[in-house]
């Protein structure tokens, strides 16, 4: 039985590797590919027979030169469009979709506003800009294989359901059950942080990187876990949020989660434009004054970087508390790296900087961890809901990663931990 099961996993493991391969590579012919991948040139037929049958790779002609005076070989290349994911992000800020090639390189992205208290009606009101989505990607809706979808709020991992969502005015929202139901397609469904942090770990600041923590700081706080290579769920899926653990001496604000003092009360975006309007208000002279309204962290970001005394000083402030956030992360998770997301982050120096020394004054082994800005900026949820989308279908791929180490694609992008960094092309911005 054992011995049964090794074998399917190994021809699982073979087919992966040696669709890898094509994947990384523009053309490719099958001795090629037996070289490349270690296999036996019958081993490579059968898979590549196989993947043919089921057009995910083609023949695209033959090879200009034939090796030791045979016939030229015929050249395989992976088709991007045998399949198409589709990913939702649901937030505060808008509904995002986003419609990827069988590569997962996001070919159209659509953005229509959120419906405050009504999922159903957002639901309803994502029709039209999966239409413009698909339009503009030039793919039929019968190629989608499977939707990821990204959401702000916690996720239950065991049934898809949203628990809460305040800022969308979401609470207990069954939305795994609703994507299917409305596209009649495998759905996994994750809450934005984690979908995020599945984005940077794969082709953002993360890439290579086997363990580390996204820490966004917009709205509110959340973070996404990643450890050994794999999202960190927890037990029901609620893991990562740092934004409601408590960081001020005293009592501090009310929190929107009802408590006192969290992390999210003096360092989220919100908290930044408070102190900001405190600013405004009083009498020491700042750019802030004259600002572009909405009052906003993106602004304060923007005065610090023209050298606001006052708006370095808010950050200042923001870098220490979440300094101090992050070192419960370190002393805890002990990770190689913390990416930073969100408006602050985006303000450079004037936030990492302090960042760093609050870090240091506060978490134990401080040394050696790499803090630094997110490269996927607004765009992260979106294209890890595509890639979750991906993942979910295809199977498997922590374990192809695993092996693949063994056998350096073209690239040989192989990361430290021995998983193989499967770079993703993306667009960035339409
Ligand atoms: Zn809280």
């Amino acid at each position: 039985m054992q011995r049964k099961v090794d074998n399917r996993g190994m021809r699982e493991i073979n087919r992966a590797i040696v669709l890898d391969i094509i994947r990384h590579s523009e053309q490719i012919s099958r001795a090629e590919l037996a070289n490349r991948s270690a296999l036996t040139k019958p081993t490579v037929s059968a898979i590549v027979d196989d993947l043919m049958r089921d057009g995910t790779v083609r023949e695209v002609g033959f090879a200009e030169t034939a090796s030791n005076g045979g016939r030229p070989a015929r050249l395989l290349e992976f088709n991007g469009q045998s399949a198409a994911y589709l990913g939702i992000h649901f937030s505060a800020r808008g509904t995002a979709v986003a419609v990827a090639d069988a590569r997962g390189v996001i070919r159209a992205i659509a953005e229509g506003p959120s419906i405050k208290g009504a999922p159903m009606k957002s639901m309803e009101a994502l029709e039209p800009f999966l239409e413009e989505a698909l339009t503009s990607a030039n793919v039929p809706r019968s190629r989608l294989q499977s939707v990821g979808v990204s959401v702000h709020g916690p996720v239950e991992q065991s049934t898809g359901v949203c628990v809460v969502s305040p800022n969308l005015g979401w609470h207990d929202v069954p939305l795994r059950d609703m994507v299917k139901e409305a596209f009649g397609l495998p759905v996994v469904v994750h809450n934005e942080a984690h979908a995020a942090a599945v984005a940077e770990g794969r082709v953002g600041a993360a890439a290579g990187v086997a363990s580390f923590v996204w820490l966004y700081s917009g709205t509110g706080i959340g973070s996404g876990v990643v450890i050994d290579g794999k999202l960190f769920f927890g037990f029901r899926g609620f893991a990562g949020e740092i934004g409601h653990c408590p960081v001020t001496e005293d009592a501090g604000r009310v929190c929107a989660c009802g408590r006192r003092g969290c992390l999210e009360t003096v360092a989220s975006g919100m908290a930044i434009a408070r102190a900001a309007k405190q600013a405004v208000a009083g009498t020491e002279p700042t750019v802030l004054r004259a600002a572009r309204r909405p009052l906003d962290a993106a602004a304060v970001t923007a005065a610090a970087r023209e050298g606001d005394k006052v708006a370095r000083r808010i950050l200042s402030e923001v870098g220490e508390h979440l300094g101090k956030g992050i070192s419960y992360l370190l002393n805890i998770l002990d990770p190689e790296m913390i990416v930073v997301a969100g408006d602050p982050a985006s303000a450079g120096e004037a936030l990492f900087e302090p960042l760093r020394a609050s870090v240091d004054r506060h978490a134990l082994q401080p040394r050696g961890v790499r803090i630094v800005p997110s490269i996927l900026g607004a765009r992260a949820e979106i294209i890890g809901a595509v890639l979750l989308a991906m993942d979910h279908v295809r199977g498997g791929v922590r374990t192809v990663s695993f092996v693949s180490a063994t056998h350096p694609t073209a690239e040989g992008r192989v990361g430290r931990d021995g998983r193989l960094d499967s770079r993703l092309a993306v667009i960035a911005d339409r």
